[in-house]
């Protein structure tokens, strides 16, 4: 049954409530973002718990943040178009895969749309602080794992659907190996900095590969991602 899960109360001051329901009038409803499960859960989630306390103020701003360790929140448009891209299963009962849990807000809202979550960060700093912001909200159907992603987490799958929230060069492998008959992975491929959100629908052994928009991540670290120097260098 696709029952809202409930979320621990946090007190807010009134501005970012009411930036979170602005946010999602003008940067997702306007922007053809029309599943009304995902407009409801962006609307309830609490942003700004998972940017910096100094920056909360613009956590509802139509952009990417900065986390540390050189990485970014993405943009809430994106987190929502990911989001919508995988079609989970409308009765929430998926299981999905997350490589780059970074602040853990993209978590957040998958949790609310499917079973169980799993989710894996390469930055132990990171992975621990999204575990805390995670806990904070009553969210107990996401697990976080500190590793490379790229290589997936074989033992929960096969995955309604996985994501990748940083750009890897081509598919990795294992990932395509662990999506179920029927699920879908999106990623971001293509070069250092500007690639294209590419979405696998697996038909039994075949793959139907859509590109959907051009768009900038994050490298993925790793084996089946960058090499960490080649990409700072
Ligand atoms: N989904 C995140 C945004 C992630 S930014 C959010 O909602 O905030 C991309 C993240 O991918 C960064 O935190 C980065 O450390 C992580 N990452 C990069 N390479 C990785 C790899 N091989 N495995 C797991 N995580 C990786």
């Amino acid at each position: 049954m696709a029952e809202k899960k409930n979320l621990l109360p946090i007190e807010e001051p009134p501005e970012l409530a009411q930036a979170r329901a602005e946010m999602v009038e003008k940067q997702l409803k306007r922007r053809y973002i029309n599943d009304p499960r995902i407009l409801e859960v962006m609307g309830r989630i609490p942003r700004h718990i998972f940017v910096d306390e100094r920056m909360q103020d613009a956590a509802y701003r139509d952009g990417p943040l900065p986390i540390g360790h050189e990485q970014t929140i993405s943009q809430p448009y994106i987190v929502a178009y990911m989001t919508q891209a995988l079609q989970l299963p409308r009765d929430n009962s998926g299981v999905v895969l997350e490589v780059g849990t970074g602040s853990g807000y993209q978590a957040a809202v998958l949790s609310q749309l499917a079973e169980r979550v799993y989710t894996i960060e390469r930055i132990p700093a990171l992975a621990k602080r999204a575990r805390q912001c995670l806990d904070l909200l009553g969210i107990d159907n996401v697990e976080i794992k500190v590793g490379d992603g790229g290589y997936g987490w074989p033992e929960h799958a096969p995955y309604d659907g996985i994501i990748v929230t940083a750009a890897a060069p081509e598919i990795p492998a294992p990932l395509k190996a662990q999506l179920k008959d029927g699920g879908r992975l999106v990623i971001p491929i293509g070069p250092r900095w500007q690639q294209e959100l590419v979405r696998l629908h697996r038909r039994g052994d075949r793959f139907i590969e859509e590109e959907l928009a051009p768009v900038a991540f994050v490298p993925l670290i790793g084996e089946h991602g960058w090499d960490e120097y080649q990409f700072y260098e």
